[in-house]
C-alpha cells in the first residue's frame, strides 16, 4: 500500500473542501490557533512514518489524552476501574451533566469529561506526583522526550472551566471523587493541555495497534485483552455523540479532542493522526473526520 501517495491525495482533496466548522472558542487560548493548520501522520506496523502538511507541529491534544490516562489506570488497577466508571456509549455531549444524576455519579465511560475527571482522581490516588508520572508515561509511548504541558492552555481552562468544576463537585457528592476537586481539576487541565504533533500522536497510539506492547521499547503496557478493551472503548465512545457516525463512516477505533486532533488505530495495520482545528457541533474536527473516512474508503480496509 503506497500510504504516502494516499495521504498526499487525501490532503490535496480535503484542503479544498469548504469547512463550516469553528475553532474551540470556549477555551480562549485555543481560539488563538491558526485555523488553516492541517496535518496527517500515518505509521504502519513496521513503524514507517508517512507525513503530510503540518504533521510535526505541536497542538493541544486535549481529550485525546483521556485514552492515555485510561490506559495507564487500567494497566495499574485492572478491572477495578469499572467500579468507578462504566463502559457504555453516552449518546450525549462530551461535557454533559445530565446522566450523572440518573446513574448515581458513575460516568458512562472514561472519555466524556465526567469519566475523565474520575480517572484524574484515580491518577491522584495512585501516584505521588501524577503530573510528572503522566508526562513520562506519554513521552515513553511517543518515544519523544520533548513533549510538554502548555501552561497557557492550563490557565485558560482554569479560568473558564465552570462546567468541569460543576462535574467534579457533582460526582464528589456521590462519593466517586476521593480527592479535593481543585486538585483533580488541576491534574485534568494539565492532562488536556499536553502539546503534541500528529507524528508523536500516531507513535503514541502504536501500543494499541500492537496488542498492548509499546514497539519503541518492546515493553508490555496492557494485556492483549486489555488492549482489545481500550480499542472497544475508543470505538464506542471516542467521538461522544458522534461515535456512531464515526463507526459508520470510518470503521476504526479512535479519539478526538477540541484542539482539532483525531487519532485512530487499525489494529495490526497502522495508527493515524490528523490535526485541523475547525470543529463540528459535536466538538470533532471536520477535516479530521473527512480525512479518515477517505482513508478507509480508498484503502478499502477497516476493522469491519
Ligand atoms: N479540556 C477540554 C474540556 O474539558 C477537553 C474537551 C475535549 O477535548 N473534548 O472541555
Amino acid at each position: 500500500m503506497d500510504y504516502q501517495k494516499i495521504l498526499n491525495d487525501i490532503y490535496n482533496e480535503v484542503i479544498q473542501l469548504e469547512n463550516n466548522g469553528s475553532i474551540a472558542e470556549y477555551i480562549p487560548e485555543l481560539a488563538k490557533v491558526d485555523a488553516s493548520k492541517f496535518g496527517i501522520s500515518l505509521i504502519d506496523n513496521q513503524q514507517n512514518i508517512y507525513n503530510v502538511g503540518n504533521a510535526t507541529e505541536n497542538f493541544s491534544i486535549q481529550s485525546i489524552t483521556k485514552v492515555f490516562t485510561t490506559a495507564l489506570i487500567f494497566s495499574e488497577i485492572g478491572n477495578d476501574l469499572w467500579k468507578r466508571v462504566n463502559f457504555e456509549p453516552s449518546g450525549n455531549a462530551f461535557n454533559s451533566l445530565v446522566q450523572l444524576e440518573y446513574e448515581n455519579g458513575i460516568p458512562r465511560n472514561p472519555f466524556i469529561n465526567a469519566g475523565a475527571l474520575v480517572i484524574a482522581d484515580l491518577m491522584l490516588e495512585h501516584f505521588e506526583d501524577p503530573k510528572t508520572y503522566f508526562l513520562d508515561f506519554v513521552r515513553t509511548l511517543a518515544n519523544s522526550k520533548s513533549i510538554n504541558y502548555n501552561l497557557e492552555v492550563v490557565n485558560s481552562e482554569k479560568e473558564t472551566g465552570f462546567r468541569n468544576a460543576a462535574l467534579v463537585n457533582y460526582i464528589k457528592s456521590y462519593g466517586n471523587i476521593k480527592n479535593n476537586p481543585e486538585d483533580v481539576l488541576d491534574f485534568y487541565y494539565h492532562q488536556c493541555a499536553l502539546a503534541m504533533s500528529c507524528e508523536e500522536l500516531a507513535k503514541s497510539f502504536q501500543v494499541f495497534s500492537n496488542n498492548g506492547i509499546n514497539p519503541y521499547n518492546n515493553e508490555r503496557l496492557l494485556t492483549s485483552s486489555q488492549c482489545k478493551r481500550m480499542n472497544a472503548l475508543m470505538q464506542m465512545c471516542g467521538f461522544y455523540d458522534q461515535a456512531g457516525e464515526f463507526t459508520f463512516k470510518v470503521g476504526l477505533p479512535g479519539k478526538s479532542g477540541v484542539g482539532g486532533g483525531v487519532a485512530a488505530v487499525f489494529p495490526n495495520n497502522y495508527t493515524v493522526a490528523v490535526w485541523s482545528p475547525k470543529l463540528n457541533k459535536k466538538g470533532n474536527s471536520v477535516y479530521g473526520l473527512e480525512t479518515l473516512e477517505r482513508l478507509t474508503t480508498i484503502t478499502e480496509a477497516s476493522i469491519f
